[in-house]
């Protein structure tokens, strides 16, 4: 069996050449690093490589993380900028015997010395979704440094068994400087054992961290429940947990995948998307909804839908 899941349509042209990688026998390693670059490489996908939206001083700052279920092995960069596949450094970092996790300059001579791509991350679309913000908040609206989620994290499972987990982000746009999210975080934006399964956040990354839930879905999994129990228990009770200790919950948006090849998915937001593929499900693309007693279901994205999609990301934008 193998398989692979990730957060948002997004992932669907990375998960689609996974599957055909995993499909001719290529382990989970390669598989998610492809998977992942070719996210981080289109740039209509403004929170993931190039393309990403900036901090609030126009600089495009890049979190990455990469893990190995089998060795338990990390690697991960946090507010590196200038370089391409911020996931391909992370992979590196995880085969270090030290020093597995890198931020900011250190992460850049990291790269440099290993001969990564440099490249300008920041677009000239990004730019101009930085400029409206800017009018927005001088127009005297609401600005809040966070208007919806889009980390890319993956869980994959080879035909050997083998299980990794990786994620990529810009993390919030209009972030402070220096500001990292749960997505290079152990535990928190991913996590995975090849004895178990793997799972992947993304949403409010300063309220998953609270939590450790890819690590919780992990462990449920572990206890042996299925993923979507595991993903439903641990988002839920946690987003339950923080609306009774602070009032509120921000977004959270899990993917989990066993060693079976077996995937859950829970959210507590309006308009989650997600794409799995396995040896026995061709890549889709699947919309979260609630029904009207609050109950969570699937929905295989439409073509008009998935049309559409398209056409808003890569639609003229017009500096305000
Ligand atoms: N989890 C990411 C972060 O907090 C944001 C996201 O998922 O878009 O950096």
């Amino acid at each position: 069996m193998y398989g692979i899941i990730a957060t948002w349509r997004m992932a669907l042209e990375g998960i689609t050449e996974a599957e055909e990688m995993l499909k001719k026998g290529s382990d989970a390693k390669d598989s998610i690093e492809k998977a992942i670059q070719m996210v981080e490489d289109f740039e209509f996908y403004k929170s993931v490589g190039y393309g990403g939206l900036p901090n609030e001083e126009m600089e495009v700052e890049l979190d990455a993380a990469f893990m190995d279920g089998d060795s338990l092995s990390i690697g991960c960069v946090g507010a590196i900028k200038d370089y391409a596949n911020p996931v391909s450094i992370a992979r590196m970092l995880s085969e270090e015997p030290v020093n597995n996790f890198l931020v900011g300059a250190g992460a850049e001579k990291y790269a440099h010395r290993h001969g990564f791509e440099r490249k300008n991350m920041l677009t000239e679309r990004a730019k101009i979704h930085y400029h409206n913000r800017v009018k927005e908040t001088t127009d005297n609206k609401e600005l809040k440094p966070y208007s919806g989620h889009d980390t890319v994290g993956m869980v994959c499972l080879d035909q050997e068994g083998h299980m990794t987990s990786a994620t990529s982000t810009s993390g919030l746009f209009m972030k402070h400087a220096g500001r990292v999210g749960d997505s290079p975080i152990s535990g928190s934006g991913f996590y995975v054992d090849s004895k178990v399964g793997g799972a992947s956040a993304t949403g409010l990354g300063e309220d998953v961290m609270k939590g450790c839930v890819s690590y919780e879905i992990v462990r449920l999994m572990k206890e042996g429940m299925h993923p979507q129990e595991a993903c439903d228990k641990a988002v839920r009770d946690f987003d339950q947990e923080l609306k009774e200790r602070r009032g509120k919950a921000g977004d959270m948006s899990l993917i989990a995948m066993n060693n079976k090849g077996e995937w859950g998915v829970t959210t507590n937001i309006e308009g989650f998307s997600f794409a799995v593929a396995t040896e026995k499900e061709k890549p889709t693309v699947y919309l979260v909804k609630f029904d009207e007693n609050g109950k969570q279901y699937f929905e295989v994205a439409s073509q008009e839908w998935m049309d559409n999609y398209m056409k808003t990301r890569t639609a003229p934008l017009v500096r305000k």
